[in-house]
């Protein structure tokens, strides 16, 4: 085998020039990160592809039990969450993907080629109806945040949450309290929006956003007539590149871990790096094809090799409540979760207060002319 023997010559080289590096790093200092980072994603590429068994098993079980310890050991600082829908089913968002939701029925009738596409900014730009009529649907505001959401928070307070990756557009992360670094919206967000076009790039407000969503109309450029679509222009790689290979843990829940790239992030945490899943089903498992042909990483929580992946089999919010129980912090989480949500309810009923006399106020002046529509 021609190509594994030049593999491992190769990776015998960046051994050698990895050791200096290594024995420096024990207190690594910012400016080292960069190239820390570096061999890290090498060291890693190589090592999965060769099978080398260097990881450490860093829990002392493959439990939940396992995990909490962990956390608890004080090694553990830097926390991933990975995110999807199923941590917002419990908020009373369906899953746009679920035959039999009102959803998925309400977007049948664009005919998407699967259901992921409407996500695609390839597709976004022939067929945007679909988005927006998904974002009308999942407005900010119109929902509260779960306890799954919350313990995310409870992580970042306690200064463990290294940053939340979100593939949901419902935003309740930020309702919960995740804000500006702490979270990556893969899908976009609401509270900025920019123009399509390169060359102009405009950016939107939520309340211009909002206009537009709940008026029915497509949104496009004052600018330069293209489209416009909520979400950052920020490349979200940049962000994998430096922190998934300094991840002490990862935390994946309610995704089925299918779409790209966000399936793939999982092998981009470090060898040792342990990994819990929380779901109603296991995911994200290794593709015994792909792990042959060297772009293993997938999860492994049965096998006899396995030695870092744990999978908690329940809803998101009661997986989170019993990790919460093991560390203690259960009374606090669902202290967190009845002040905020009693805080939404009140913020709520003011808010139709005044929505309701601006409501009257517009209908006494009914003068408003409507807004000249754009052509393409
Ligand atoms: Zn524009």
């Amino acid at each position: 085998q021609p190509f594994t023997s030049l593999l491992l010559v190769q990776t015998l080289v960046l051994m050698s020039v990895s050791c200096p590096l290594q024995e420096q790093s024990d207190d690594s200092s910012e400016e080292e990160a960069a190239g820390d980072t570096e061999m890290d994603f090498l060291r890693n590429l190589f090592s999965s592809t060769l099978g080398l068994g260097s990881a450490d098993k860093v829990l002392d079980e493959l439990t939940l039990e396992g995990v909490a310890r962990y956390i608890q050991s004080g090694k553990c600082k830097n926390i991933i969450c990975m995110v999807g829908a199923g941590i917002s089913t419990s908020a009373g968002i369906p899953d746009f993907r679920s035959p039999g939701t009102g959803l998925y029925a309400n977007l049948q009738k664009y005919n998407l080629p699967y259901p992921e596409a409407i996500f695609q900014i390839d597709y976004f730009k022939k067929h945007p109806e679909p988005f927006f009529a998904l974002a009308k649907e999942l407005y900010p505001g119109q929902f509260k945040p779960t306890v799954c959401h919350y313990f995310m928070k409870l992580l970042k307070d306690k200064g463990l949450l290294r940053r939340c990756y979100s593939q949901n557009i419902d935003t309740l992360e930020r309702v919960a309290g995740l804000e500006g670094d702490d979270l990556i919206e893969a899908h976009g967000t609401f509270y900025t929006s920019h123009c399509v076009s390169f060359c102009c790039r405009k950016e939107y407000n939520l309340d211009w956003m909002k206009v537009k969503i709940f008026s029915d109309d497509i949104p496009r450029c004052d600018k330069c007539s293209s489209l416009v679509k909520p979400g950052r222009w920020i490349s979200v790689s940049f962000y994998f590149s430096i922190d998934f290979p300094r991840c002490d843990l990862l935390i994946v829940m309610g995704t089925s871990l299918q779409v790209q790239p966000f399936a793939g992030l999982v092998s981009r945490v470090s060898k040792s790096c342990p990994r819990l899943l929380i779901n109603m089903e296991k995911a994200g498992q290794a593709d015994p094809l792909f792990g042959l042909m060297g772009f293993g990483g997938g999860m492994d929580f049965d096998s006899d090799k396995a030695y870092r992946d744990v999978a908690h089999i329940s809803t998101c919010d009661d997986g989170c409540l019993a990790l919460a129980d093991l560390l203690g912090w259960k009374a606090e989480l669902e202290e967190l979760v009845k002040q905020e949500h009693a805080r939404i309810d009140s913020q709520d009923k003011k808010e139709k207060a005044s929505e309701s006399k601006g409501a009257a106020a517009k209908a006494s002046s009914a003068s408003a002319a409507p807004e000249p529509k754009k052509e393409e």
